[in-house]
């Protein structure tokens, strides 16, 4: 099967994979020049640890780690306020749990698809036409050509989904929520931790990155507003929802980049079907959970396993399209649900919410409270293992 692939992500990049491992023709296209810089940390266990094992994955990513041994929150003097341990979160994890950044999984993905599959770089689809015995798709540089099968696997606020089901809106559903994050240099001296700090309604992290002396600031805050400013107004934004809040913020808001300042709302995406003829959607493009879950990521890698292992199985796509849904849909909406409730006890409203959540967070945060820790978590068990 020749399948076009939108979006050399995670989703897209373990679908290519598993597609060319069974014996198909995957073809990536990826709107970034290159593979992406810059990125952020990510919680990585799970199911998406588990495709990394069957990719032969698993010890290069744990020898990429980022260095943090702990999650500390702290009060506005930097007085760490409550801790949570690696080895406590690896018990609450209940498995292998690793800490990376984004653009590591990423390019070890593109290791392993490296030789193997085709990767057009600074290439996206522009228009597709399905027909009965194949999809039609004119490119952005004017190119066109046939697939058996289109996989949108280009994110949050997918092209390939518009094109094929419908405006953004349709599906979106809104946390109520922004981030921003972009790389600093670590004049703190922060170690290897990384460190919250909350006020009512926001707020700002900061861990390193595994490169010497660099840092990622990470700013998180209650929004009506349903996107983001455009790039240009998104550092003043940023600036403005964070002015007069303690700890560091003031150093890490004066050191946010003019132009390239990762910005996004928190959206989940939730649609009736994730295919429509030959056409399909994967990752984030279907099931967005958000950074809430800690599982996104984790989770695009188990849709690129499934959807391949999906095609191999079957040899009609819509049975095929039909086995892959039904397999990971419940997954990604307990998750997504668990991501909502998460996002709330977060970032508390109200100075009332912040100090319950400090109170909690104190009590809890020790080896006796293991099982409560869980079930707060949520599911972090592969999906694979089950029947
Ligand atoms: C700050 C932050 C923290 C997070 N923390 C975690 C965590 O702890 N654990 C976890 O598991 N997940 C986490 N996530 C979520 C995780 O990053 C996403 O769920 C995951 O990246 C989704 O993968 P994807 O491949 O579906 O989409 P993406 O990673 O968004 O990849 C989409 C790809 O498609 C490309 N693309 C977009 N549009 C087009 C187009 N028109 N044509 C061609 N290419 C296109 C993009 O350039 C990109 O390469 C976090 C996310 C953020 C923002």
């Amino acid at each position: 099967m020749k399948v076009l692939i939108s979006g050399g992500g995670i989703a897209g990049l373990t679908l290519a994979y598993w597609l060319h491992h069974w014996g198909h023709t995957p073809i990536v296209v990826e709107r970034a020049p290159h593979g992406r810089l810059g990125g952020y940390g990510i919680d990585f266990f799970g199911t998406g640890y588990d495709v990394a094992g069957r990719m032969g994955m698993a010890d290069q990513l744990a020898a990429r780690q980022l260095p943090t041994d702990s999650v500390c929150y702290v009060d506005g003097s930097g007085r760490v306020t409550a801790r949570l341990e690696r080895r406590l979160l690896e018990r609450v994890i209940g498995g292998p749990y690793l800490a990376l950044m984004h653009t590591t999984l990423e390019e070890a993905l593109g290791e392993a698809v490296r030789d193997k599959v085709e990767i057009r770089y600074g290439h996206r689809i522009a228009a597709i036409e399905q027909r009965p015995g194949d999809v039609d798709v004119a490119f952005a540089d004017g190119g066109r050509e046939s697939f058996d099968l289109l996989v949108g696997a280009d994110g949050v606020h997918s092209v390939t989904r518009e094109l094929a089901f419908g405006s953004e809106e349709r599906f979106a559903r809104h946390l109520g929520f922004a981030m921003a994050c972009y790389p600093v240099a670590d004049t703190y001296g922060l170690g290897p931790r990384r460190v919250h700090y909350n006020e009512p309604g926001r707020q700002t992290v900061l861990y390193p990155t595994g490169r010497p002396g660099e840092l990622i600031a990470l700013f998180l805050y209650r929004t009506s507003a349903r996107s983001v400013p455009r790039r240009t107004k998104r550092r003043s934004a940023l600036c403005s929802a964070f002015s007069d809040m303690g700890w560091l913020t003031p150093q890490l808001l004066a050191a946010a980049p003019q132009d390239d300042l990762f910005m996004d709302s928190l959206t989940q995406i939730a649609m009736p079907s994730w295919h429509a003829g030959r056409v399909a959607l994967v990752g984030d493009a279907c099931g967005a959970m958000t950074l809430t879950s800690a599982q996104g990521a984790s989770m695009a890698m188990a849709g690129g396993y499934l959807l391949a292992q999906a095609l191999h199985q079957h040899d009609d796509h819509r049975a095929a399209l039909h086995a892959y849904e039904a397999r990971l849909r419940p997954a990604v909406q307990q998750r997504q649900q668990r991501a909502r409730t998460f996002a709330r006890s977060l970032v508390p409203a109200t100075g009332i919410g912040l100090a319950a959540q400090s109170t909690v967070t104190r009590l809890v945060l020790r080896d006796a409270f293991t099982g409560l820790l869980r079930r707060g978590y949520g599911d972090t068990t592969s999906i694979l293992t089950r029947t």
